[in-house]
């Protein structure tokens, strides 16, 4: 049994896109809007502009008022989108609910989006013509690559039908070759469906979902759930103890998913730069 070690795995990931970084002719720059006072995404926040800088990226942090009017919000986007400086523009979600989230994310420039939520980007990742894709699915890939583990042909099982993870996971894994079910939380016979599976992925958000029962023996089994226990401990969804000698690999919370996501938004901020400095250079080549 492999513990899929994601603190690891971004660590090499994080000091790879560093020795890229000072090859690069300025520093690929990060903005991170944040807006209203959530404790939780002010942490997440605060985290994504501390591992841009350990990286070397140049990172903006903009914090802006609850009150902030859909327009303002809007001119912020398009200031970004013509700054640069600037390769990755990220809003951190969730948006009070007086803002139109996806037209905010819709305004981000396709080459600029690096959390790879934009109609465009996951458009391309459906028709598998990735560009940047969602963080969280691809730092999962980049999990799954570390191990001695051919996708081609697996039978893949995804709890969470998410925009941000469940739905953007399942075209990872057909792009790799898997047959894919997504189960959500309106699904019939889940147990049965799951124990089917040579690879799980749980994205539900339920604490200890996945139980000892629902796993086939030898099957891989990423967890993508980050659940607060009343003792303040992080927990995923799937009971890791009972499950852990049954896997063939398993990713544990905290210390999986978590860090790999972090580290796969440098990693787009990165391809963001490539092409904006692509972009720069042929405009002024025709100019
Ligand atoms: P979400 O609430 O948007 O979606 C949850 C999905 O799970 C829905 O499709 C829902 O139908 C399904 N679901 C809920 N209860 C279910 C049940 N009992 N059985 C089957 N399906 C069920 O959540 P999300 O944003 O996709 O996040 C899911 C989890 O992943 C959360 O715990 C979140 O904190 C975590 N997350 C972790 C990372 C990371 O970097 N590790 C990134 C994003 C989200």
């Amino acid at each position: 049994m492999t513990i899929i070690d994601g603190k690891k795995i971004a660590k090499e990931l994080r000091h790879a896109i560093t020795k890229e970084v000072k090859k690069c002719s300025r520093p690929p720059g990060l903005a991170v809007i944040l807006v209203g006072d959530d404790p939780a995404s002010e942490i997440y926040i605060k985290n994504k502009s501390r591992a841009c800088v350990e990286v070397g990226f140049y990172s903006d942090q903009l914090h802006k008022s609850a009150n902030i009017t859909q327009e303002e919000l809007l001119s912020e986007i398009h200031r970004l989108n013509a700054n640069k400086s600037i390769d990755g523009i990220l809003v951190q979600l969730p948006l009070p609910a007086h803002i139109d989230s996806n037209s905010i994310i819709e305004a981000i420039r396709p080459e600029k989006d690096v959390d790879g939520f934009s109609s465009e980007n996951v458009g391309k990742l459906m028709q598998n013509k990735p560009f940047i894709r969602p963080c969280t699915p691809k730092g999962v890939m980049s999990m799954l690559a570390t191990l001695d583990y051919d996708l081609k042909g697996k039978d893949c099982v995804i709890i969470g039908a998410s925009n941000i993870v469940g739905r953007p996971m399942s075209m990872e894994l057909l792009n790799a070759g898997a047959t894919v079910q997504i189960c959500h939380k309106d699904t019939k016979d889940i147990v049965e469906k799951v124990r089917t599976a040579d690879v799980i992925v749980a994205a539900a958000g339920v604490t200890h979902l996945v139980k000892e029962d629902w796993v086939k023996e030898g099957a891989v089994v990423i967890d993508v759930g980050i659940n607060r226990l009343a003792n303040g401990k992080l927990t995923g969804d799937v009971d890791f103890d009972a499950i852990k000698d049954k896997a063939l690999a398993i990713s544990p919370v905290p210390g999986g998913v978590g860090p790999m996501t972090i580290a796969t938004l440098l990693e787009n901020t990165l391809v963001a730069y490539k092409e904006n400095s692509r972009r720069l250079e042929e405009d002024t080549s025709n100019n």
